[in-house]
């Protein structure tokens, strides 16, 4: 059956926001219909926005999104209606990096989250009768109800009750991705040195990550003291403002050089400066968006010779489901207090949302967008 909804349309660069009336396609076999009840906002959301990645508009975006199942499709496993659950990345399930549990690093993940339909090309949505972009990231949750597939949705443990869906829904993307790197992408080891570069919400998952590992020193960097302060709180032993000598200040915390170095914000004189800074062995993670045309220059033989990496990072390396249950647990133990990093908005206030992720206000907005009961 189709369904009725509201969405948020994106129509590009400039444009606020608007709400309008949509319908939902009928359900595949491998698809759930989601009531929502929140969704974040990432600054993926702002870059498909504003052209920096080809992904067509005008469309329904929104990525983080939590809800109640409504209805599943004939081959569903993973969830069932009544079920509350929180989305992440689509991915095909059937390709060399799906094989083995990797599936942020999907063959077919442009078809599966960016094209504006489903990868067989059909559309998810429609306004006023024609074919609206949907499907982003398998689900353009910035809406009262939204199409998932039963490879990005993630079920809610039972002893996950008392913890609200507007609190849950960030956990799909830039949590995870920060958490994962450290977690699973460079394996953070107990009692070496980590620096995080940016500490907006992917820089503040993985400062609480590294405490998890018990990685030490844990040296935030930033050039807003107020989120010096925040990272501090969440795990940071040491901050540092971008503004000073950064590499003077490393060396002298750690003499031998970093075990880790972590940058989400994409820009290269950084990304280079911390290659200069790593141990023998040390990994340099990177998540950065950066322009699409940047190119890095490393030194070989200081690569080479002393066995070090630089990894791109896509999702944290995060198998969905596993990680981002795995993530709750952390949280209901209180070693991952990301709830500090959230704002709240009603749902109509999405473009003011925006703007305070834009102007550094919040550091997590979460649009509630009806209430969970
Ligand atoms: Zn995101
Ligand atoms: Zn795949």
């Amino acid at each position: 059956m189709t369904q009725s909804a509201r969405a948020a349309i994106c129509a590009g660069k400039g444009a606020s926001f608007t709400l309008a009336d949509i319908t939902l396609d009928e359900l595949r076999p491998d698809e759930l219909r989601v009531r929502m009840v929140a969704c974040g906002i990432c600054h993926t959301d702002l870059a498909v926005r504003d052209g920096q990645l080809p992904i067509p508009l005008p469309m329904v975006l929104g990525h983080e999104g939590a809800g109640i199942v409504e209805e599943v499709g004939a081959e569903v496993t993973v969830a069932r209606p009544g079920d509350r659950v929180v989305m992440s990345f689509n991915s095909c399930g059937h390709c060399p990096s799906c094989d083995v549990d990797a599936p942020t690093y999907c063959y077919n993940f442009f078809p599966h989250n960016w094209t504006g339909t489903r990868a067989d090309g059909s559309p998810t949505l429609f306004c006023e009768g024609e074919p609206l972009n949907g499907n982003f990231f398998g689900q353009s949750s910035f809406a009262t109800h939204a199409i998932a597939h039963e490879r990005n949705v993630v079920r809610v443990p039972e002893d996950m009750a008392n913890v609200p869906l507007d609190v849950l829904a960030p956990l799909g993307c830039g949590l995870m991705t920060g958490a994962g790197a450290v977690l699973r992408s460079m394996k953070v080891r107990a009692g070496l040195p980590i620096a995080v570069w940016g500490t907006g919400t992917v820089g503040m998952a993985a400062i609480m990550a590294a405490k998890i590992a018990g990685a030490d020193p844990i040296i935030a960097i930033d050039i807003h003291d107020e989120r010096l302060a925040m990272a501090r709180e969440l795990g940071a032993t040491h901050t540092l403002n971008g503004r000073e000598d950064v590499a003077a200040a490393i060396k002298a915390l750690c003499p031998a050089g970093l075990a880790y170095a972590f940058d989400t914000t994409g820009v290269n004189r950084l990304i280079e400066g911390a290659f200069t800074l790593l141990a023998p062995k040390g990994i340099l993670g990177l998540v950065g968006a950066s322009d699409m045309r940047d190119e890095l220059t490393f030194n070989e033989a200081a690569l080479m010779g002393g066995g070090r990496t630089v990894m791109g990072i896509l999702g944290g390396d995060s198998d969905i489901a596993g990680f981002v249950q795995e993530l709750m647990a952390y949280y209901r133990a209180g070693r991952f207090p990301y709830d500090r990093l959230i704002g709240h908005f009603a749902f109509e206030d999405i473009n003011a949302a925006i703007a305070a992720s834009e102007s550094g206000k919040v550091i997590k907005p979460v649009l509630r967008i009806a209430p969970e009961a």
